[in-house]
């Protein structure tokens, strides 16, 4: 299991007022490392065909996990940073300020989609990526977190989704 105990918190990091948690000591771990791995998994018997990893946190997780099920993963960039001309764009407002996203719409259409990142707070980042992929003709969207911040109520923002946390604080 990963706990709160895996994460390091910092006060007032990035601006003053949050704690922000950091997986710095899970990937100084092989072991924590992996049992992170196996906790973002989806649950039995839901369908997945392709990992959508958001920047930045996302990208060390979500490879290993569609590794793990056989199938290939996507990146969920921030606007500017995704060549290409067949791109998808959302507008994110999150826990401190807001960020411009974008996808390859390709690997989404009628792609059942499973979502990673590290952590969700207030939901702004996950509902703006569920919004982008939805209208790009995603099969369906399903995420896995490793922290929920549940005073923040990032669940509710994803209302109508499957979300799964490794830990809820
Ligand atoms: P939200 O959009 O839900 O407010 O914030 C979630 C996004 O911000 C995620 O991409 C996540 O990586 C980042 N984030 C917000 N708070 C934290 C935190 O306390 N720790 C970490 N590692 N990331 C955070």
């Amino acid at each position: 299991m990963i706990t709160l105990d895996d994460f390091d918190t910092f006060p007032d990091f990035p601006v003053e007022g949050i704690l922000f948690y950091d997986i710095s000591p899970i990937l100084a771990s092989p072991e924590r490392f992996r049992e992170a791995c196996i906790q973002l998994m989806p649950p039995a018997g839901a369908q997945v065909d392709v990992v959508a990893g958001v920047d930045a946190r996302g990208f060390i997780f979500a490879p290993v996990v569609a590794q793990t099920l056989g199938v290939g993963m996507t990146m969920v960039r921030k606007k500017g940073k995704m060549p290409g001309v067949d791109l998808l764009e959302s507008s994110a407002s999150i826990e401190y300020g807001s960020t411009d996203l974008t996808v390859s719409a390709g690997p989404i259409e009628g792609r059942h989609v499973l979502v990673i990142d590290d952590v969700l707070a207030t939901g702004g980042t996950a509902r703006a990526v569920a919004e982008m992929l939805t209208r790009g003709g995603a099969a369906s969207v399903r995420f896995s977190f490793l922290m929920e911040l549940a005073g923040l109520d990032g669940r509710a923002a994803l209302e109508g989704f499957e979300v799964t946390s490794a830990v809820v604080v």
